[in-house]
């Protein structure tokens, strides 16, 4: 599987396609979807949104959902996942993709350090489970691709059956073999599919992949991509027809299928997807894909979410995605693969002890729900106030989880961000940023970047934060607030956003616009406190 951060500061060109593209909701007469619970939607309104609720869905795909971190924005705050790279071969080749490439502080997809047998996998999962009991989610997602290895997956999956039966089991694939493995897929309880569509036009897709191996031969230019996307068009029928759920991953790549992705969600959406989940992609040169040579640029912060809004009225968004690692573990946006090393396995006495799992998970469900209770809270006090504008903002915010302000500014590697208005506080991202605070004093080299990863925000939520970052954070027009420590964030948002209101009202400041951000997904993070690795 696929996607890469893009460093460059400023885009080497601008394409004006992006913002000319108009919403889906407001632009399509949208079929009705075919499965998951993306059918009620209505114009403008993202059906069943990742971070939808009980209420929003059927209750048996609520209980798919629910404690999944990447089919639902709020459980990803709560419960972790793991990665186990078993799946080394790939039978198509993506211009974005380069396996050969690995670094323990890089963090993309194809991306692993150690790879493992099936049966060395399925010790390391019950030793990640049994010592972090939020874990919840076991996926196979390459380094390669998890069907171009049938028995290595398949074996992998049918051993922990048995030995972690209470795991959620995932794939990720190219959709290449997935017609022909929809049967193994739904005999191993494999209930969540990812697939990667970047396109349903093969014109576009001959831009994307030079070639696939299909049927014993290497077919190339718009041939292979007509194939690749015929199997995975028949492969989502297939698996929504089989009542499994899917998320479509596609990668943003600016002049190549950014206004394409609008159809590619209307035709995931008419096929029963899900979820779709639109990345940004990773060019990096020093990766040595095709585009990071040929510098293919990604897309910038507003560019994304453009193309995301956009979408909004068809196949519901996913926004957390973090572009993890073949090898990832822990909770999204942190790795902790570190401690679990084959080596560090080998000396660990390992007890796979149910009833400590379930009763983590039930506190986590008592935090879960003072969660929500509070955001409701926030949202009925918001609506009850007079607001005659439509103003609306981004926030970052700085939490280390639980869904709360409580991370302190220098020690961040990755600001959650925050769509803001009267009446919501909708999650709409996140920015790995490089850790400020190094070795307890803060480093102002980091300082400009991490300014320019939240440069699109009005304001940055923290626990605490220094004179000289509150300086140059204030110098950029991003307000640094510390006034919410410990509070839930949506709470804090609402409670700052009415603030900021009350202020613009009073004529006490001018409310100005924000520029554009850069997206650094591929960022350094201290290996200690977590580095996203893959899917
Ligand atoms: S890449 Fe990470 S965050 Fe994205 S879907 Fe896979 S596991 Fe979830």
């Amino acid at each position: 599987m696929q996607t890469n951060a893009n460093t460059s500061s400023t885009p080497a060109k601008t394409y004006v396609s992006i913002g000319q593209i108009k919403s889906l909701g407001a632009k399509l007469d949208l079929p009705a979807a075919g499965g998951g619970c993306g059918t009620s939607g209505g114009e403008g309104k993202a059906s069943c949104g990742s971070s939808d609720g009980p209420e929003d869905m059927p209750q048996h795909i609520w209980d798919k959902v629910k404690d999944h971190p990447c089919y639902s924005e709020e459980a990803h705050h709560h419960f972790a996942r793991m990665h186990v790279a078993v799946a080394p071969a790939c039978n198509i080749q993506c211009n974005y993709c380069n396996r050969k490439y690995d670094c323990s502080n890089e963090s993309r997809p194809g991306v692993v350090s150690q790879k493992l047998t099936p049966e060395q996998a399925v010790k390391k999962v019950v030793a990640v489970a049994s010592e972090i009991p939020q874990m919840t989610v076991l996926g196979i997602a390459g380094p390669g691709d998890a069907l171009a290895n049938p028995k290595k997956t398949f074996d992998t999956f049918r051993m922990l059956q048995e030995q972690a039966p209470d795991l959620k089991l995932c794939i990720s694939t190219n959709g290449l073999a997935l017609p022909d493995l929809v049967d193994e897929i739904c005999k191993y309880n494999v209930d969540h599919v990812t697939i990667t569509i970047n396109m349903v036009d093969p014109a576009v897709g001959e831009k994307i992949y030079p070639w696939i191996f299909w049927n014993h031969k290497r077919l190339k230019g718009y041939e292979a991509a007509k194939v690749l996307h015929e199997r995975q068009m028949l492969g989502l029928e297939m698996l929504t027809a089989r009542g499994v759920l899917t998320k479509i991953n596609s990668v943003l790549i600016p002049g190549i299928n950014d206004e394409h992705l609008i159809e590619v969600n209307r035709e995931v959406k008419k096929r029963g997807a899900f979820l779709h989940n639109i990345m940004p992609l990773i060019s990096e040169p020093e990766h040595g894909t095709v585009f990071g040579l040929t510098g293919q640029r990604g897309p910038t912060a507003s560019e994304l979410k453009a193309v995301q809004d956009a979408c909004m009225g068809g196949a519901n968004l996913m926004r957390h995605c973090r572009q993890c690692r073949a090898d990832a573990v822990g909770l999204l946006g942190e790795d902790r693969s570190e401690e679990f090393t084959m080596d560090k396995l080998e000396q660990m006495d390992v007890v796979y002890d149910l009833d400590k799992r379930r009763s983590y998970q039930e506190k986590v469900e008592l935090e879960r729900n003072a969660q929500q209770a509070a955001k409701q809270e926030a949202l009925a006090a918001a609506s009850a106030m007079p607001a005659n504008d439509d103003l609306t903002v981004l926030v970052a915010v700085a939490t280390k989880g639980g869904g709360k302000v409580n991370e302190h500014f220098g020690h961040v590697t990755e600001f959650q961000v925050f769509e803001v208005s009267a009446t919501k506080a909708l999650f709409v991202g996140h920015r790995r940023v490089d850790q400020y605070c190094q070795g307890g004093a803060g480093d102002d080299e980091q300082l400009p970047s991490v300014v320019r990863a939240i440069n699109d925000c009005h304001a940055v939520l923290v626990a605490k934060i220094g004179a000289c970052p509150r300086d140059e954070l204030t110098a950029a027009g991003v307000e640094p607030v510390d006034a919410y420590v410990g509070e839930f964030i949506e709470k804090a948002a609402l409670s700052w956003f009415n603030d900021y209101r009350a202020r613009i009202a009073s004529g006490a400041i001018v409310h100005q616009h924000r520029g554009d951000a850069q997206i650094r997904q591929g960022a350094y993070t201290h290996a200690a406190d977590g580095v996203a690795l893959a899917a």
